[in-house]
């Protein structure tokens, strides 16, 4: 990368500032001054400073949101606020997008990231990572819904659903608390299969993907970053 595209990135300014404070003598790569603009340096391999702070570069971010209710999962949309828009300004520069959707009333778990791979590697129908939600349902959920989740399901456009594990934590005789795991992501899916049960869900949330579980210290709405023994399990 370009040494003044790597700062005007890093915030050290515009374009023009960034090639000005390089004229100067005021960064060193490794040590070493560099005056030219278009040095070629590989953020990720040399240390670079400027007027002695040390640029902590990173390609890749990965944040866990408690997404709330209200907010879509995408990155921009002209009518409603996105998830990225819950984020501090900062992580603009790293173009980050959420991995997979939740619904707009649904909360929970939501990656964010800017690793296409990673990304690929937990959304792919191919990999089957499993995800688990907890929902609130209208009636009671019997017996025979836990056999047919096990069983697979058909959805309203005729998709057969694959195994799921649902579990009922509680019922009255109005609604019923179950945890559901499912290995896909289809649209709707969670609403649709219980759909296909004849029951409404009041309130989903999404409590893991993969090996990546919420952490309930974080109100909704609120994010962090990944720590490192998160992300590599994840990875
Ligand atoms: N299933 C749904 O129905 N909605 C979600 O947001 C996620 C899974």
């Amino acid at each position: 990368m370009r040494l003044d595209k790597l700062l005007a990135n890093e915030d050290f300014g515009s374009r023009k500032d960034v090639k000005k404070l390089i004229k100067k003598g005021s960064v060193q790569i490794d040590g070493e001054v560099i005056k030219d603009v278009s040095h070629h340096v590989d953020p990720t391999q040399s240390e670079v400073v400027v007027n002695g702070h040390v640029i902590d570069y990173r390609e890749f971010v990965y944040i866990m949101l408690n997404k709330p209710k209200g907010v879509i999962s995408a990155t921009e949309d002209s009518r409603h606020k996105c998830v990225t828009d819950l984020l501090d300004p900062f992580y603009d520069k790293f173009n980050l997008f959420p991995v997979g959707r939740l619904d707009k009333d649904t909360v929970g778990l939501l990656l964010l990231t800017n690793d296409g791979e990673l990304a690929h590697h937990l959304t792919s129908p191919r990999k089957k990572v499993d995800k688990i939600y907890e929902a609130t349902i209208n009636g009671i959920v019997t017996e025979e819904d836990v056999q047919a989740f096990k069983e697979g399901v058909t959805l309203d456009d005729g998709y057969f659903t694959k195994p799921a594990q649902l579990e009922v934590s509680e019922t009255t005789d109005e609604h019923s608390w179950v945890i559901v795991k499912i290995s896909e992501g289809k649209f709707h899916q969670i609403k649709r299969m219980f759909q296909a049960r004849g029951h409404e869900v009041r309130f989903l949330k999404r409590r893991q993907m993969g090996s990546l579980s919420l952490d309930e210290q974080l109100p909704l709405g609120e994010y962090r970053e990944l720590t490192e023994r998160e992300l590599d399990q994840l990875k």
